[in-house]
């Protein structure tokens, strides 16, 4: 039998996947759920690719490329070469041992398995004790209206580098989705003591996990403090286009737009450091949320089991202060 979720992280790709590692090793072996988006996932040469469920698998199973943070680190290309010499359509690098993990899951759904059973059933190969869990079994595409016209997000994010403005999004499919039944399970358990939100980017990462409907809801209902860790330093993405789309959307890319973002469902937001100033504070206290202050960065290992013990604190910290609200109520 496998052991009780205690903690139950929402991510991205590699953003996301940095904390998760901090975090699966700050929790007992076994204790950690990931719960990925699968909106970046889409079909392509006939195969289901799904990149934030196998960053995630990957880095938690201490084979992701170190530099990149996303692929293998022990990969060739062979197969890319040759469909290049091909002429086929050769934008979206395809390592040949990434390869097999998309034609093994193609050839699986096609046999009628549900996503949920085969990344399971892949987290046991890769030999990663945490659960990795698709946000749905269904098919959800993040949609962008840019000014480069609708994009599928991998044209938006890969073939065109994140350039296009965008104006909306939408995530299609989401609202005939529902989470899986796992999901629903770990949040009704008794042994669930926080969620948090990775620093993923809030608009392609983790807006199309909280689409899926009942999530929210589902979420709000475990009653357990849920922490959100900002992706954003000095008002800066550390890597990729969260802080651009906010420009884009008519957002200010601060901490008090990624608390008032999530507000609502969070009561916890951990910022970095240099955005500790006393207008964050007051600004994120007034919406009812909890600041956690650290340095956010997480370089090196040892930063994100830091950052991850930090998020886990300021949890413990929530979960103290409810208990004693509701015995003095
Ligand atoms: P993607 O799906 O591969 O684009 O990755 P995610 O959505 O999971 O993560 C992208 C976000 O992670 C960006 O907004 C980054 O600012 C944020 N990010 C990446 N590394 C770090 C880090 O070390 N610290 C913090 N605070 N945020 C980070």
């Amino acid at each position: 039998m496998k052991p009780a979720v205690t903690v139950l992280a929402l991510s991205g790709g590699v953003g996301g996947a940095k904390l998760a590692l901090g975090l699966s090793r700050r929790v007992s072996s076994g204790e950690l759920a990931v719960l990925v988006n699968t909106g970046d996932d889409f079909t392509h040469l006939g195969l289901r690719v799904c990149p934030d469920l196998d960053t995630v698998l990957y880095t938690l199973g201490g084979v992701v490329h170190p530099a990149q943070g996303w692929g293998r680190a022990d990969e060739s290309f062979g197969f890319m070469d040759e469909l290049r010499r091909q002429g086929g359509p050769d934008w979206f690098l395809l390592g040949d041992r990434d390869l097999v993990l998309h034609v093994e899951r193609t050839r699986r759904l096609a046999e009628g398995e549900r996503l949920t059973q085969i990344m399971s059933d892949l987290a046991s190969r890769f030999g990663v004790a945490s659960r990795v869990l698709p946000m749905s079994d269904a098919p959800i595409s993040t949609l962008l209206e840019t000014d480069a016209g609708a994009l599928e997000f991998q044209h938006y994010f890969v073939r065109l580098r994140a350039v296009p403005i965008v104006q909306r999004l939408h995530y299609a499919g989401a609202s005939q989705a529902r989470p899986p039944d796992e999901v629903l399970d770990l949040l009704r358990s008794r042994s669930l003591e926080a969620v948090i939100l990775c620093p993923s980017n809030p608009y392609l990462s983790i807006d199309p996990i909280l689409a899926v409907p009942g999530l929210r809801v589902a979420l709000r209902a475990a009653r357990v403090p849920i922490i959100a860790v900002s992706p954003l330093i000095g008002g800066r993405a550390v890597k990729g286009p969260t802080s651009k789309i906010m420009q884009e959307l008519g957002i200010e890319a601060t901490s008090v737009s990624i608390a008032r973002h999530y507000s609502g469902l969070i009561d916890g937001l951990l910022i970095d450091e240099t955005d500790d100033t006393r207008e964050t504070r007051e600004a994120l206290e007034a919406m009812g949320i909890r600041v956690g202050v650290t340095p956010t960065l997480m370089k090196t290992l040892d930063d994100r089991e830091r950052v991850a013990q930090r998020a886990l604190d300021l949890a413990s910290e929530l979960a103290t202060v409810s208990t004693h609200t509701r015995s003095a109520g």
